[in-house]
């Protein structure tokens, strides 16, 4: 078995009265594929941002490599660049060409020198398959291109884990298997991934586990196979009848 590479333990989180993450328990193997699916409000979104930690919890404890969460400053920083992060709303610097958009975090956090910045940033715009796009504008671009400029984008910290929250359902559906087909790449390549999406076929061919979440609790988890062929709790089969 491989090593733990996140960790969350007893995680709670309230939005007001709303208990949003209940008692939430999940770690991730390194090099381990999770899909996080559920209904809309079950807390997907808020589970991917506290683990980069665009949200605080209230009880709980989230660990990486073993290590708590640093709270600011640069270890902060340092975190966010471990843990890449792709939205479902692109998300690009609109006012930075392609090409300064895969840079800037590398020189800022990283600080990495220009021309190794700039050459790290054309392989990964290769591997996602935009390099002939590196001087235009993200507006310029289709919303699948810039979605992959988005992976790009994280790949380019050298993230040690990769959350993706639906980062499909805003694109049109021509567009959506570019961007999986990447992701899928970045999985077969030993990539340690929380996916959130509606992608059913995405999770069965590319994930490890499955993580079933509903009010804001994990109640269920299995294997894809297992999971698709035979949900055991009745939110799980109530909600794969209605999207499959
Ligand atoms: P999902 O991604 O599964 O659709 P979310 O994590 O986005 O669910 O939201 C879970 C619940 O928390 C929803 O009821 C949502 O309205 C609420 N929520 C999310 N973010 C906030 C916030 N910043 N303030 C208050 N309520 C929020
Ligand atoms: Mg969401």
């Amino acid at each position: 078995m491989s090593q733990t590479l996140v960790a969350l333990e007893s995680v709670n989180k309230h939005f007001g009265d709303l208990h949003v993450l209940q008692d939430i328990d999940l770690s991730i193997a390194s090099g381990e594929v999770v899909v996080v699916i559920g209904p809309s409000g079950s807390g997907k979104s808020t589970l991917c941002r506290t683990i980069n930690r665009l949200e605080t919890i209230d009880s709980g404890r989230i660990t990486i490599e073993g290590r708590e969460l640093p709270q600011e400053g640069r270890a902060l920083a340092r975190l966010r660049a471990d843990v890449g992060m792709v939205f479902q709303s692109f998300n690009l610097f609109a006012h930075k060409t392609v090409l300064e958009n895969v840079t800037l975090g590398q020189r800022k956090v990283r600080r990495v020198a220009k021309a190794d910045a700039e050459r790290r940033a054309m392989e990964l715009l290769e591997r996602v398959g935009v390099a002939s796009q590196a001087q235009k504008y993200p507006a310029q671009l289709s919303g699948g291109q810039q979605q992959r400029v988005a992976i790009a984008r994280a790949l380019a910290m050298d993230p040690k884990v990769m959350l993706f929250d639906e980062p499909t359902s805003a694109l049109d559906p021509e567009m959506i298997n570019e961007v999986l087909e990447v992701m899928r790449q970045l999985a077969a390549d030993g990539m340690t991934m929380v996916v959130v999406t509606h992608e059913m076929g995405f999770a069965r061919s590319a994930a490890n586990r499955v993580v079933f979440m509903a009010d804001g609790r994990i109640v269920e988890e299995a294997s894809p196979k297992e999971f698709f062929s035979n949900p055991r709790s009745d939110r799980a089969k109530d909600f794969l009848s209605k999207i499959l």
